[in-house]
This record gives structure tokens, sequence and C-alpha cells, in this order.
């Protein structure tokens, strides 16, 4: 089982609430984003590309546990720049597991095994470990050589020291279907609790702007990708989000899902795209105007299909239906079926 019950009953309660209370907009991960600076400079980063004194700065452990309070999510996502360059990074992920978040602590593992003594495992913490792909791959996206053996030593000592350990792997147009899953074989067999694939999403500010996928090309891959599925593979992820991204399924954008919080406020309208910044989780949730956003509507939306924005949807179809809870029964249970 990728994800664990206990999460998974948390999750499936937490939507089922926001449901018979009658909540149109409810967030599910919240993607908290206390750093930009990153001791990487990987060519398809929309994230790295701030001035110094924007890279300088930090969100304090209080401004983070504020955050998860006021949105309430019961996910918490810590995406880069690189978490664990923060010094008060094991402080922040201390105060969200006391307050039950399953956090995600999103980490290219440079760090990870001089840091590793500062964190105590727990179900409600997962090192999530970017890997874009095997070794030659995976150091070619994060243009440095040696990262994938340094991340593969990180993940096999997280894993004896009993924490929950993930991997993360954004594809990109030249991704080789064949290579990525025997980059799936070779992370399962390293012992990772499940992996998360996304397509990688057309930041303006990325150096390499010639990778992206459009979405026509990520169903095409995805489906080579997950087609004849093995057993031994486990996601972490919706089995309707999985479905969607093999074109199987079609859903609009639900960015609220996954609001985002980060050095500047409150990040209109999702993850990926800044419209601007508000002070408070309340005013992003009802005064931006969502009516704006997804693919059809808005020309940066046209390819995108990540987690960050469709993912939510995904869970949020399993639960509004009868035949949406019964596909996504039968997805996890026979990802091959059809
Ligand atoms: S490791 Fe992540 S945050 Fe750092 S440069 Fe690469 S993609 Fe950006
Ligand atoms: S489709 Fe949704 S998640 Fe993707 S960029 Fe647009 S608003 Fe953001």
């Amino acid at each position: 089982m990728a994800v664990p019950i206990s999460q998974m009953f948390t999750v499936s309660s937490y939507v089922i609430a926001q449901k018979l209370k009658g909540v149109k907009r409810y967030p599910l991960v919240l993607m908290l984003e206390p750093i930009f600076r990153c001791n990487l400079a990987c060519a398809g980063c929309g994230k790295i590309q701030y001035p110094d004194h924007v890279l300088d700065r930090r969100l304090t452990p209080e401004q983070c546990w504020a955050a998860a309070d006021e949105c309430g999510a019961p996910i918490v996502s810590i995406p880069g720049g690189e978490p664990l360059i923060h010094p008060e990074m094991p402080e922040i992920v201390r105060g969200l597991v006391e307050r039950k978040k399953y956090v995600y602590l999103c980490t290219n593992a440079i760090l990870l095994e001089r840091k590793i003594e500062e964190y105590q495992p727990s179900k409600y913490l997962t090192f999530s470990i970017h890997m874009d792909g095997l070794r030659d791959e995976h150091d070619l996206a994060v243009c440095r050589d040696g990262v994938y053996d340094v991340a593969v030593k990180a993940i096999k000592t997280a894993l004896k020291k009993g924490f929950r350990v993930t991997t993360n792997t954004t594809l990109f147009d030249d991704a080789n279907p064949d290579r990525v899953r025997k980059f799936f074989d070779e992370m399962m067999g390293l012992g990772v609790e499940g992996m998360m694939i996304s397509p990688g999403y057309s930041y303006d500010k990325a150096p390499d702007q010639n990778s992206f996928l459009k979405r026509d090309r990520t169903r095409e891959l995805f489906s080579k990708l997950l087609s004849n599925r093995k057993r031994t593979w486990q996601f972490n992820q919706s089995p309707l989000f999985l479905e969607f991204l093999m074109g199987k399924r079609d859903y609009e954008c639900t960015p609220w899902g996954n609001p985002t919080y980060n050095v500047f406020g409150w990040q209109k309208p999702c993850y990926l795209l800044q419209d601007g910044y508000v002070s408070d989780f309340s005013t992003l949730l009802n005064e931006t105007d969502w009516e704006k956003y997804g693919t059809g509507r808005n020309d940066k939306c046209k390819d995108c299909m990540v987690h960050c924005g469709y993912e939510a949807s995904a869970v949020e179809a399993t639960f509004s239906s009868w035949s949406g809870f019964t596909g996504t029964v039968k997805a996890t249970l026979f990802p091959n079926a059809t």
C-alpha cells in the first residue's frame, strides 16, 4: 500500500466533511515555500530565478504554522528551493507534525544525510526525494554530475532510519518511456513507499524553454509509462489523476486545492502562476477570480496537467459520485484493466 491507511482515512474524512458542509472550494494540500534558495540550478526550474534579496528571505516557523492553521489542509507539501537549507526547517516540521499535518518535505537530498539527525521518523513526515530519472537523466536534469548517487545513498539512509520516503519526478519532452519504466523499477527496488510523477509546467522563467510537454504529448508519454503497469510500482497519487495524465479522463483545474504560501504571501491563483499575492487565505479563496484560470480559459494554462492543478480535481471526482468512487477503486485494484 503506497499511502498509509491513517493518511487515507484523514484525507477521506476531511473531504467528506467539506462536502457535508457544502463547501465548494476547499484546500487539500498546502504548498508551503519557506525558502526559494537552492543548492542546485536545474534547467527546468521556475523557482530559483529571483534576485538575491528575495532568495535571502525565509518564512519563520511561526509564519509557516500560521499558514497551516489558517488554510486547514490535511497535507502540507514543502517544495523548493531546497528546504533543507532553511536553518529552522526541523522546527517548522516539528510544529506541523504536532498539528497532525502529513508533511511532504521535498528535497534534492544533497544535504539529507548531513541533516537527517535533526528530524524524527513519524507517520506524519515523508521525505519526498527529487529524482528525475536514472543516473544519466537525473544528473542531466539537475545540471550536475553525481547528484543521483548522492540521492540514492540518502534514500537508503533515510529508509534505514525508519523514515517514510517517496520520490517526486518531473518529466519533460525528451523522456524515454522505457528508461522511465526502468527508473520506476529502480526506485521501488530501493524500498521507497511510492513515487509521484508529473509533467513539467512551462515556467516563463525556466532557462530551458524547449523541453516542456504539450497536452497531447503528455497523454502519449504517460500512456506509455503507465500502461501494463507492474504490480510492484506504487504511486503516491490519486489513481484518477494518473488516468487523467494518460488521457483516460478529463478534469477542470481546481487550483484552490493546492494553495501556495511563500515569502510574498498567498499566491494567486496557484503554485505555478503568479498573478499577485494576498495576505490571508480567506481573501485568496473568496476574492480570486477563479473563472479566469484553467485550460481553455487562460493561455498560460493551455498545456498544464500538473498535479497542483488537477490532483485535487481527481480527488474531488472520487468523492462526488458513485461512479467516481467505483472508478477510483477499479483504477486502484486493476490499473491495467482498460
Ligand atoms: S532542486 Fe528543485 S528547487 Fe532546486 S533548482 Fe532544482 S528544481 Fe529548482
Ligand atoms: S491550469 Fe490550473 S494549476 Fe495549471 S497553471 Fe492554470 S491555474 Fe495553475
